[in-house]
């Protein structure tokens, strides 16, 4: 069995790909909307076809590769029967099996994160996927989306405890650069619920966490309750090829800085902040032409119509609506800078101008 381990930084989501290395059949597990064309290509370089994508739960933050990448390699979209989504091609439900080849996954309901949660089990149970039900040394928080201390314990004690001590478990997420753990490790050391702690101790710790609401939870739950399909038209047909670039669930093409770095005048630069920051402390990137946002929709003749463009601002916003402007515009080949200046900053790109 072919099996890989696959991370989204912006939200510290793991995806993970299976495959049964006879067949080429596939299955990936949670994948990320911003990372379907990294998905695409790695399952084309591996010669794999994938069969499903599989959803854990409904995902408050980030959205769903699912729709993207049936819409992209023809996979079907399987999700719980009890997370209420629209637009699935198979519902799951507790001992279901979902075969690859000659492997499979089994579904085991583990509702508590959410009320349709589940955990996908190999069919040796040495691996299991848990989702953001029992993350490594903690577990998912309970407090919204059907969320509940109590079932979460159960589902903890009863569907994943009870798997053998060496089975590896992969979360949804980890946010310290830990990749799994496995079931014994976890009755051991997991510090909410492992050891001798009660459920009582459980509910008392997961109600008093206090925690913020996620912040692309506004954005992701509706999409993730159309697996991830945007909006009509929101996806441009035109893959481009000018840049290594990916499409937000918004539409906008981004870059990243590094491959900016790495291509000095492939694409003119241009800055849509302000004058002031524009020669403030953050600085600019070199040959950047600068055009207030306010100002480029009266003066984007002024840019070379021959070459693509990289928008940038402070932090993504802005000249993500400046590619919306150019598009408008006439133009076709634009790309926003992901993060801005402050990522181009933190990911130590050279500046010009600005302090430390
Ligand atoms: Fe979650």
């Amino acid at each position: 069995m072919l099996f890989r381990q696959l991370f989204d930084s912006q939200t510290g989501t793991y995806t993970y790909l299976l495959a049964d290395t006879e067949t080429g059949e596939a299955v990936m597990i949670d994948p990320v909307f911003e990372q379907a064309r990294r998905d695409g290509a790695l399952l084309g370089e591996l010669g794999l076809s994938l069969l499903y994508t599989l959803e854990t739960h409904i995902h408050a933050d980030h959205v769903t590769g699912g729709w993207l990448l049936r819409k992209n390699t023809g996979s079907k979209i399987a999700v719980s029967a009890d997370g209420g989504a629209d637009g699935v091609d198979r519902l799951l439900a507790d001992g279901d099996k979902i075969a690859f080849g000659d492997r499979y996954l089994s579904v085991k309901a583990t509702p508590g994160h959410t009320a349709g949660c589940i955990t996908f089990v190999l069919d040796t149970e040495k691996m299991a996927f848990t989702g953001d039900c029992l993350l490594i040394r903690g577990c998912g928080r309970t407090d919204f989306q059907g969320g509940d201390a109590g079932r979460m314990y159960q589902s903890i004690h009863t569907q994943i405890f009870t798997l053998p001590d060496d089975c590896l478990l992969y979360p949804g997420h980890d946010y310290r650069g830990l990749t799994t753990t496995s079931v014994a490790e976890e009755k051991a050391f997991n510090p909410r619920l492992g050891g001798q702690l009660s459920q009582s101790d459980f509910i008392g710790y997961m109600d008093n966490l206090g925690l913020d609401h996620p912040k692309k939870m506004d954005i992701a739950v509706p999409a993730n309750l159309k697996c991830g399909r945007p909006g009509q038209g929101d996806i441009p047909d035109d893959e481009p090829d000018w840049a290594n670039l990916t499409c937000t669930f918004a539409g906008i093409w981004e870059v990243q800085p590094l491959w900016l770095e790495e291509h000095p005048g492939v694409a003119q630069i241009l800055d849509v902040r302000e004058t002031d920051e524009f020669d403030g402390p953050l600085g600019r990137i070199h040959g950047a032409t600068l055009i207030p946002l306010g100002d480029l929709a009266k003066r984007a003749a002024e840019l070379d119509p021959e070459r693509p463009i990289v928008a940038v601002c402070r932090a993504g916003g802005r000249s993500a609506q400046a590619t919306i402007i150019l598009r408008r515009a006439g133009f076709a080949r634009i790309a926003n800078l992901a993060g801005g200046m402050l990522r181009w900053r933190a990911q130590h790109c050279p500046v010009e101008g600005g302090r430390d």
